[in-house]
């Protein structure tokens, strides 16, 4: 089968051909129905290396995988083939207290697992291909009647990263907060779907785009900004003064750090998602008094079958711009030039 694989570290991917994948115990092959391309794989594919992750290439890219069951490996029940399911793409050990709870991610015995924090197109091959491996099937969520692979397959991290980070901000996201949504691509354009559906908060997103600034506001953004110096002060204009309760980075770099510290409330919470790789001086007199600064990795496995619920039910839904497999490096292209709305889904397969 082809696939679409980072050969080396600071390469662009090469669509090869590889042999289809067959599943041992415990294991389960997935015909693939979308997997998305996200702005993680820029970075791994243009910016990051041995120094920041523990696994490198070559694999198959794809992270972000729905598709049906096509083989179980011996031993697995539960399952049938044919069955439409989204791989939870963090896989960790399966046994230590977070893994137990689903919050692989954050796997305490990583070199248990099958690469140390990383998963399907982290390290290990990933959806950009016809099939994929999938090494236990605790990994594989059923999809809910009515959802397609294609719409799902976002959902398992453009939708589930930012409903991690607004789970772990719903305390401060009570009627007449102020959430700050930091760069409305793939992810942001579901955090202000997220945060529509699920709390009462008043919606800033910020872009350097007007394009998606305009896609903000059709998914329920109160107010739109554009990206810059005077983003700060617009923001602590329209919050009489006193700043936003939650500010979401997905973008991450020194430029949104600062301006999301800027535009913060006391007590409030900036959580940084992108990893645009900025810092952040935190010291007593920088930030607002009693601010929390904090990074979210991905989501839960619980938490992803929320996300499915609520993209069951239509409450919120990625906006989607499809690609075959041999045009995945267009999308990576045009993610990176900025002219995508939302999120690129590569359909390895006709049907
Ligand atoms: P994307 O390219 O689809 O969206 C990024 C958006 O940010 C774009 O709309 C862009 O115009 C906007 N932007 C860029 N610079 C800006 C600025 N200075 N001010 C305001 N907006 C700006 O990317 P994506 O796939 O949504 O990913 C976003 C980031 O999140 C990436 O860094 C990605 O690696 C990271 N990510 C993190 C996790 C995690 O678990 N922490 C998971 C997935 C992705
Ligand atoms: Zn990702």
């Amino acid at each position: 089968m082809k696939s679409l694989r980072l050969m080396q570290w600071k390469s662009e991917p090469e669509l090869v051909e590889v042999p289809e994948p067959t599943p041992a115990p415990g294991q389960v092959v997935v015909r693939i129905g979308g997997a998305g391309a996200c702005h993680s794989d820029l970075h791994l594919m243009h910016e990051l290396g041995s120094s920041q992750l523990p696994w490198g290439p070559p694999f198959t890219l794809g992270h972000e995988n729905a598709g049906w069951v096509h083989a179980l490996g011996p031993g697995v029940t539960g399952l049938e083939v044919g069955q439409a399911v989204a791989v939870y793409g963090p896989w960790g050990c399966g046994r230590c207290a977070h893994c137990q709870l689903g919050i692989e991610t954050l796997c305490e015995d990583p070199g248990s697992a099958p690469v140390p924090m990383g998963g399907g197109g982290l390290g290990l091959d990933g959806g950009m291909a016809e099939y994929m491996l999938v090494p236990a099937a605790r990994h594989l969520v059923p999809l809910p009647e009515g959802l397609d692979p294609v719409v799902a397959a976002p959902l398992t991290d453009a939708g589930l990263t930012p409903y991690h980070a607004v789970r772990r901000s719903f305390d401060k996201l009570a009627p007449g907060a102020t959430a700050v949504v930091l760069g409305v691509g793939g992810l942001g354009h579901m955090a202000v779907q997220i945060l529509r559906a699920t709390s009462a908060a008043r919606i800033v997103a910020v872009d350097t785009r007007q394009e998606a600034l305009a896609l903000a506001e059709t998914y329920g953004a109160d107010f739109s900004i554009l990206s810059g110096a005077q983003a700060a002060s617009e923001i602590r204009a329209l919050t009489s003064g006193r700043g936003a309760d939650v500010v979401l980075d997905f973008v991450g770099s020194e430029a949104t750090l600062s301006l999301g510290a800027a535009s913060a409330r006391m007590l409030g919470d900036l959580t940084i998602v992108g990893l645009a790789g900025g810092t952040l001086p935190v010291s007593f007199f920088s930030v607002p008094y009693e601010l929390s600064v904090q990074t979210t990795y991905w989501g839960s496995r619980p938490e992803l079958v929320e996300v499915l619920d609520l993209g069951a039910r239509g409450l919120i839904k990625p906006k989607v711009t499809t690609f075959s497999l041999e045009s995945a490096v267009a999308a990576y292209e045009a993610l990176e030039a900025g002219e995508l709305e939302g999120r690129a889904v590569i359909v390895p397969t006709d049907s």
